[in-house]
């Protein structure tokens, strides 16, 4: 019988355990030193590897020879376990059962000393799924434990658990694996199983896993019966309809509704959910954002289903706000899928939505090379984004600004300037902080002044700051100059400063 890879490999010591050594070095200790808790909480996503190590230390705390803080998997107690054999260790999915009566049963079998094992342990999965009264019944059991037991409880979902129950447990929170360590784990699975994978393809599956080696083991199976690489990935794994959700977008950039539900209309007969095409069409958006606001180090962070060409392509055609107002919209059409009568109908009313959205109904994001000046507002109090929202023309590009190459009558805005006439209005800290060329430096591009925070704390500290800086410049320029903060390239690049940089450009709120 064909047995799933992610079985297969499913780690058999704690040293094979991928990306979660910050827990498997603590475990081993305590089996090194037969000293176990009592009570264990594993939390973290799906696929991290909760329940393997949920067993492997049901065995390894019982084992007859632990090597090096592992289970042997070669002693009677172990293979006893593995094959079910043994009833001490016991496994409980709380997801099926979750009644009282399910956790008394544990009880009342938890005080009788383990049979064959040295230890009884219970492994209870999804635990969060638990009712009030089953919780109840635990608690007191995990209060005061009996010197044989041990319980470990494996949730995703942690906020879920009552703290009665949480502060009772030792707790170990299982991380996202990152890509690069999956990408080398997927190698060495293909190698050892003559699994032609080539290194893009391997790439491609670790960005889909999410994080989960288990779904990137699941995924690999997928793609196999072929040489797989890129396109292998990208068919086997339902991807190919990429290519049709690019068209869908150039034709949303279009504004052309008719091809647009064309399309939805094709792949909708074609057995696809619309749910998933909106869900395909926002992942694509997300990708087209990171391009824009972290450029350096957004290419980890992508989906990885397109290609650069293609993202160039299509970034040509868009900018910040508009992303960032269809994601919004993509974001309600998902939320109203799930209750609405007509699902079909629904995604239909998105897309003519996201054919309404135009850059131009955005101020568009800001070019290093062609700027174009504000319609001279010379007194007025607010000239914002707003008012030139409104009455500006559906051309985003008015070809070429005319503006003389140095403008004399444009006063020099200058960093130091402003720093010099924020001494007294800032906090002395962030004060230090901004002036050190360390941690930013400030040039004029144009009208616009650019500001870039060397460090995460700089680009903190300017964002806080941003209004009274951009007010300090409007003072000494005399008419309202654009500030624009961006992180140096290799600083730790909190995106969504950047993003939240841009909120506020465009004159959105930030949410929190
Ligand atoms: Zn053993």
């Amino acid at each position: 019988m064909y047995q799933a890879l992610y079985r297969k490999w499913r780690p058999k010591t704690f040293d094979e355990v991928v990306g979660q050594e910050h827990i498997t070095e603590i475990l081993k200790k305590q089996v090194l030193t037969d000293r176990p808790s009592h009570a264990y909480l594993f939390t973290g996503t799906r696929g991290t590897g909760k329940t393997t190590c949920a067993k492997l230390l049901a065995k390894a705390v019982n084992c007859l020879n632990p090597v090096g803080g592992n289970p042997c998997n070669q002693c009677e107690i172990c293979r006893g376990i593995d094959s079910g054999a043994i009833l001490d260790v016991t496994e409980m999915d709380a997801a099926s059962n979750n009644g009282v009566d399910d956790v008394r049963a544990i009880r009342d079998e938890a005080v009788y000393a383990p049979v064959a094992a040295r230890r009884r342990v219970y492994i209870i999965d999804e635990v969060h799924m638990l009712s009030k009264a089953a919780f109840n019944a635990l608690l007191k059991t995990i209060e005061e434990p009996p010197e044989h037991l041990i319980f470990i409880l494996a949730t995703t979902e942690l906020y879920k658990v009552p703290a009665t129950i949480l502060s009772r447990c030792q707790r170990y929170s299982f991380h996202r694996v990152p890509p690069e360590l999956i990408r080398t784990r997927l190698l060495q699975v293909a190698q050892a199983e003559g699994l032609e994978l080539d290194e893009e393809a391997a790439g491609l599956l670790s960005r889909l896993a999410d994080g989960a080696l288990r779904d990137a083991l699941s995924l690999l199976d997928q793609c196999s019966g072929a040489k797989i690489d890129r396109e292998r990935v990208l068919s086997a794994i339902g991807l190919a309809e990429n290519d049709e959700i690019c068209r869908l977008l150039e034709a949303l950039q279009r504004g052309d509704s008719d091809s647009a539900l064309e399309i939805l209309d094709s792949l909708y007969q074609a057995g696809k959910d619309v749910a998933s095409v909106l869900e395909q069409l926002a992942s694509l958006h997300r990708d087209l954002l990171l391009r824009f606001v972290a450029p350096g180090s957004g290419g980890a962070l992508m989906s990885g289903g397109y290609g650069d060409g293609t993202l160039e392509q299509l970034a040509r055609n868009t900018d910040v706000g508009s992303l960032l107002a269809a994601l919004d919209v993509l974001e309600e059409a998902d939320a109203a899928l799930d209750r609405s009568s007509d699902r079909r109908l629904c995604a239909e009313l998105c897309l003519v939505r996201l054919c309404g959205l135009k850059p131009a109904a955005y101020i568009p994001a800001p070019q290093p090379a062609a700027r174009v000046p504000a319609p001279a507002p010379e007194t007025a109090p607010q000239p914002a984004p707003a008012a030139e929202r409104e009455t500006a023309p559906p051309a985003p590009q008015p070809a070429e600004p005319v503006q003389p190459e140095e403008d004399p009558a444009a006063p020099e805005v200058s960093w130091e300037a402003i720093l010099n006439r924020l001494e007294d209005s800032l906090f002395m800290g962030d004060y230090v902080m901004l002036s050190d060329q360390a941690n930013v430096t400030g040039k004029q591009e144009g009208e616009m002044l650019l500001l870039t925070a060397r460090n995460d704390a700089a680009l903190q500290t300017m964002e806080q700051n941003l209004d009274l800086i951009r007010s300090a410049a409007e003072k000494l320029a005399g008419r309202p100059v654009p500030v624009r903060v961006q992180a140096a390239e290799g600083v730790g690049g909190d995106r969504f400063a950047a993003v939240n940089d841009l909120f506020s450009q465009f004159g959105f709120k930030e949410e929190k």
